[in-house]
């Protein structure tokens, strides 16, 4: 990247300079702050960081950090890629994330799903790894509606490859507009959002199988996969079939397996190549990492969003006790509606510990949905009652950021 002109170059270095300085004071990894003092330099910065590269930009509600990683990982097999794996996913992240790695010839840089129109205008990434779209904190069907049609303009007249997940029908129709898509059936476990034909709002049919969808009033339909996840095993566009064999645990990750593979083989990287280095990631920016204290194994699972949530339980061993921790700060949203949303009743067999600034609207919605539980006022007071052995623990951003904050962050 040295043909950088001096004034991006310079922007670059300062922004770097900054991140060094931000992490040096322990005011987290840096890589926000360090982008922004390089976007306040230079304001066209990330187009320049991001020219003669080839990239891939990822976007969903849900996967997003993870199928990231995945990517990132694969690619490696072809030489450096430079990624923002601290999922700061918006467009000071990614400055930060292509000065770091300046001289990378590829970059995986997962995109907040608001941010993706403007990031691909301004980088022209090549490549586009769409996989979900549901509600997050506050926002309604009605909002990922928009959003859904944001993509579709966004991709509209662009040259880039879409690698779009065709169980989700709203990211279907966000992708739809792309010049080329493959599509891949990575499975969709919450559904809740998707009733209702994004092109005409007539009701969606599901086969009895509940893979393939199509709109009863207007032709919208799923379309035929080139891709597709049946259970442990992916199905490539030949017909061969791979067993995934990840670490990273549960459904949902086999769905971002799925997906990073169908990036990988537009970079000519086959999954007999890219398969191995999938299963070389085995925790995600501390999430599912295993952390001890005082006889206790907790093993982190992060959920945002009742998407999440599910996810997390499909993954949490049912034979364990389960720590749930739920905040309403910023980055969490300050509504916990959202907690409503979601069927606990799988949790009834098992000890429950609830805790975290939000604890009480989690006690009343588990209350009322029948599962016992214990109230715990502090992160400690529940780590003494816990008992010994392994533990799972489901919380959402903040709160999981407070918890990995504890074990300092050696995760
Ligand atoms: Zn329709």
């Amino acid at each position: 990247m040295s043909q950088l002109p001096l004034r991006a170059q310079l922007a670059s270095a300062l922004g770097r300079t900054a991140a060094t300085l931000s992490r040096a004071t322990g005011r987290g990894d840096g890589s926000v702050i360090g982008g922004r003092v390089g976007l306040m330099l230079e304001p066209d910065l990330l187009r320049k960081l991001a020219a003669d590269r080839k990239l891939v930009l990822v976007s969903a509600t849900n996967g997003k950090t993870t199928t990231t990683r995945l990517i990132t990982s694969a690619l490696q097999e072809l030489g450096d890629v430079a990624t923002n794996a601290f999922g700061a996913n918006m467009p000071a992240g990614h400055v930060s994330a292509l000065a770091a790695a300046k001289d990378a010839p590829y970059g995986v840089l997962e995109v907040d799903e608001k941010y993706l129109p403007e990031v691909l205008d301004t980088t022209g990434a090549g490549v586009v790894c769409l996989m979900n779209l549901s509600r997050d904190q506050m926002d309604r069907a009605g909002e990922i509606w928009l959003l859904a049609q944001k993509w579709r303009r966004a991709l509209s007249g662009k040259p880039a490859h879409v690698i779009a997940n065709c169980d989700d029908p709203l990211v279907t129709w966000g992708a739809s507009t792309a010049a080329r898509v493959t599509w891949v059936a990575a499975g969709q476990r919450w559904r809740e959002d998707s009733w209702c034909c994004p092109e005409c709002g007539g009701p969606l049919d599901r086969s009895a199988s509940g893979a393939a969808w199509a709109c009863r009033e207007c032709t919208f339909h799923r379309p035929e996969p080139n891709w597709v996840l049946d259970g442990e095993d992916v199905i490539d566009p030949r017909g061969a079939r791979w067993r995934l064999d990840i670490q990273l645990p549960g459904e949902a990750n086999r769905s971002n397996a799925a997906m990073a593979l169908a990036v990988a083989e537009t970079f000519w990287v086959d999954p007999a190549r890219a398969l191995p280095r999938l299963r070389m990631v085995t925790s995600v920016a501390g999430r599912y990492t295993m952390v001890e204290r005082d006889g206790r194994a907790l093993r982190l699972l992060l959920a945002k969003n009742p998407a999440g949530w599910l996810e997390a339980f499909d993954v949490a061993d049912p034979a364990l006790p389960i720590i749930l921790s739920v905040n309403a700060q910023g980055p969490d949203g300050r509504d916990t509606s959202w907690l409503w949303d979601i069927d606990y009743r799988i949790l009834a067999d098992r000890p429950v510990f609830v805790t975290g600034e939000r604890r009480l609207d989690l006690a009343l919605r588990l209350a009322v949905a029948g599962v016992p539980f214990q109230l715990c006022d502090s992160f400690q007071q529940t780590m003494a009652l816990v008992p010994l052995g392994r533990v799972d623990v489901i919380a959402n951003y903040t709160a999981f950021q407070q918890i990995r904050a504890e074990f300092g962050r050696a995760v």
